[in-house]
């Protein structure tokens, strides 16, 4: 296990699937976590009891990430509640499919907020601490569909392209800081986001993966480990593909 003694780690939206696994598995390698979540209260004062049992220290804070002055104010509470930030990992997301005929604009604007906006709102916030440290991961949650596409996607999918160029650019600008930047792009994984899809369809992607099923939060969790520790202190503006081979 890769060790994160010391260092503190915040991520949006770890109250359920991907971003509760990811919470859980650096809390297991000694990282210290302050995370976010939009409603879900309950799950997150289960998360909490959870991370603590790894003898890290957690907190939860209920912030909406496209929210921009929320997001200059939580990194503020951070940093005074945590002293430092070493690793930021975007991970909040949501999907409201239709196809482009039949989608509304405030459905295109709210995913575009969400899942792109807030990624701009957090690396900001948290760049100058991380200057100032000269040494940050940042680590933003793309997905195949952003580097491939997908019908009824067009916001989602535009979204997390998006995230595609602004880690890329990112990476450029603060390389020489020492501050690394990069994405990953899970496929297929089993959480309540994927949930909602008809049983036909998940067959369908289940059948088309080289690996022969869908991924787990802790396939994730583990390539953020790698991203997050100094295992990849030589990696920045790179896509991990965490996907079974779907992409191939
Ligand atoms: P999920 O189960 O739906 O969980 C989403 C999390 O984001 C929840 O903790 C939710 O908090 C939080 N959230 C939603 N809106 C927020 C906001 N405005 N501000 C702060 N937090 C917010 O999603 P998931 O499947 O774990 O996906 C996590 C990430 O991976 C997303 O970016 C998603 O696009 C990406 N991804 C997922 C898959 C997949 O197959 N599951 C594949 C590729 C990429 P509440 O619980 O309070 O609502």
């Amino acid at each position: 296990m890769q060790d994160l003694q010391g260092k503190t780690l915040i991520i949006t939206g770890a109250t359920r699937g991907i971003g509760r696994g990811i919470a859980l598995k650096m809390a297991a390698a000694g990282c210290h976590i302050a995370f976010t979540y939009a409603s879900s209260s309950k799950a997150a004062e289960t998360l909490v009891a959870a991370c603590q049992k790894f003898g890290v220290k957690v907190k939860a804070y209920q912030s909406d990430a496209a929210d921009f002055e929320s997001t200059q104010k939580l990194v503020e509470e951070v940093l005074n509640e945590f002293e430092s930030i070493d690793i930021l990992i975007n991970n909040a997301g949501i999907t409201k499919d239709n196809l482009l005929m039949r989608m509304s604009e405030a459905d295109f604007d709210k995913v575009l907020e969400v899942n792109l906006k807030s990624v701009y709102n957090m690396t900001k916030a948290v760049i100058r601490p991380m200057m100032k440290q000269r040494k940050g991961s940042i680590i933003n949650m793309s997905s195949v569909v952003g580097l491939k596409g997908n019908a009824g996607q067009a916001n989602y999918a535009a979204s997390k392209a998006g995230i595609l160029g602004f880690t890329k650019s990112v990476a450029l600008e603060l390389g020489s800081r020492n501050i690394r930047c990069n994405a990953i792009a899970p496929g297929f994984i089993e959480t309540e986001m994927t949930a909602q899809l008809d049983e036909k369809t998940v067959d369908e992607w289940r059948k088309a993966i080289p690996l022969k099923r869908g991924g787990t939060p802790e396939d994730v969790a583990n390539a953020c480990l790698f991203l997050a520790s100094d295992l990849s202190s030589y990696v920045t503006g790179q896509v991990i593909n965490v996907d079974g081979g779907m992409l191939t």
